[in-house]
């Protein structure tokens, strides 16, 4: 039985896992449940999985939760009630949790930084879906997760892809990364053409459903420059040696390229729970109900550069990635600041990028930014983006 702590169980990837679960009742076991504020659905969650510890970021929705497991309506409960936590503290101590092996870390943004730390100190691998996390601190995480001996497991689909196509070959003879990238609902379109999108036009992804911040990111390839980083730390690769390439199908989900010439790629139909039960279940391969890709009825597979003039988002994260040290944060916590203000409905859609530029350009590096730096930076650039729009 393999136990786990869920951070970030009401999103998009937190669902996803459960139905995983639920799919393999006798191998998987949640112990612990967290969120930001969706009480609701929490509730529902914890009748089906009975974990001992859930959390609410927003401390009054977690006094409300407290109050409602207590009530009558869960008097057929019949497992011990879980402790209630928040804020911080709480997703700390979820994250450490001493029952749980591994912590799948599906929260969305910086946010997930502080609970990762936690939790390699603690012993636990992770199983990490929350980029932004090895995006800011990679430098801090990686070698951590090396001196604790836990395996950090890839759930994005990309970078699921790459490590799935590096099982049992030579790193040392990895000559680059093909990061692949559906292009977003925008693709083709012109920067003048782009002024007026508004949140709802940007949260229709052609290929997957996401939360809505990774939705406006794959809109912008904010998402794309973020997962170049993420690559960088987790195969240890750097940016130059990673290679994003448009392919609008969304069947490949990335490939690498070794030092003979030689390609290796992961294709699937769009599922993301392939990579959480690849992460979950790692080094096994289990079982995963739906459509397989039929190469007799898939009309085309298409490829494209990226086109980072209309769409800056990637050419600022490379620059980001070359520069190190604190601009990355800088590039993530501007983009998480502005996404939110363009969600709503403060800013226009093209302003994402360019406060991500302006912000870079007047930013001065700090090589080898510890936690506390980091959250610094990330709380001064957040402020000064929402001032700037005020
Ligand atoms: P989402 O918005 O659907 O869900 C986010 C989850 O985080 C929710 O459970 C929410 O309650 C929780 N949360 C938000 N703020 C919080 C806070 N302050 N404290 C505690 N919990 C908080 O997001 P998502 O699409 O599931 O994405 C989650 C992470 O996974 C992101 O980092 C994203 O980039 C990454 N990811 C997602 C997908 C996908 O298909 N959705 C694919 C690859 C990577
Ligand atoms: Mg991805």
């Amino acid at each position: 039985m393999k136990n786990i702590s869920l951070l970030g169980s009401t999103g998009s990837i937190g669902t996803q896992t459960l139905e995983v679960v639920r799919a393999y009742p006798e191998e998987l076991c949640v112990k612990a449940l967290t969120c930001g504020s969706r009480i609701g659905l929490l509730k529902e969650q914890i009748k089906e999985f009975k974990p001992e510890l859930v959390v609410v970021f927003d401390q009054d929705k977690a006094l409300e939760l407290e109050k409602e497991i207590k009530s009558p309506e869960f008097s057929s409960y019949e497992e011990k009630i879980p402790e209630v936590m928040s804020g911080m503290e709480g997703l700390i101590a979820a994250a450490t949790l001493s029952s749980a092996d591994i912590v799948l870390t599906a929260v969305v943004g910086m946010i997930g930084i502080r609970p990762t730390i936690a939790a390699i100190e603690a012993g636990k691998d992770i199983a990490l879906a929350n980029k932004e996390t090895l995006v800011t601190a990679g430098h801090i995480i990686m070698p951590l997760a090396k001196a604790h001996g836990v395996k950090i497991l890839p759930v994005d689909s990309e970078h699921s892809a790459i490590f799935q196509s590096l099982n049992g070959e030579d790193r040392k003879a990895l000559d680059k990364i093909l990061l692949t990238a559906s292009g977003g609902p925008f693709r083709g379109r012109r920067r003048e053409e782009l002024s007026n999108i508004t949140p709802e036009d940007a949260l229709k992804h052609p290929n997957w459903s996401m939360g809505a911040k990774i939705t406006i990111d794959s809109s912008t390839l904010v998402n794309k420059g973020l997962e170049v980083m993420e690559a960088q730390w987790l195969f240890g690769v750097p940016a130059e040696q990673i290679q994003v390439v448009v392919q609008p199908q969304s069947i490949i989900h990335s490939m690498v390229q070794f030092d003979d010439g030689g390609i290796i790629a992961q294709l699937g139909t769009p599922d993301m729970k392939l990579p959480i039960m690849y992460a979950l279940f790692y080094p096994e391969r289990k079982f995963l109900e739906g459509e397989r890709l039929d190469f007799w009825k898939l009309s085309e597979i298409t490829f494209e550069k990226p086109d980072t003039d209309n769409f800056p988002g990637l050419r600022l994260a490379y620059e980001a990635a070359g520069e190190g040290g604190s601009m990355p944060t800088v590039y993530n916590a501007v983009n998480e600041e502005a996404v939110s203000l363009f969600l709503r409905r403060k800013i226009g859609y093209l302003d994402i990028a360019d406060t991500i530029a302006c912000c870079m350009s007047s930013h001065k590096t700090v090589n080898n930014p510890d936690l506390d730096q980091i959250l610094m930076i990330e709380n001064e650039l957040r402020g000064e983006v929402a001032r700037r729009f005020e």
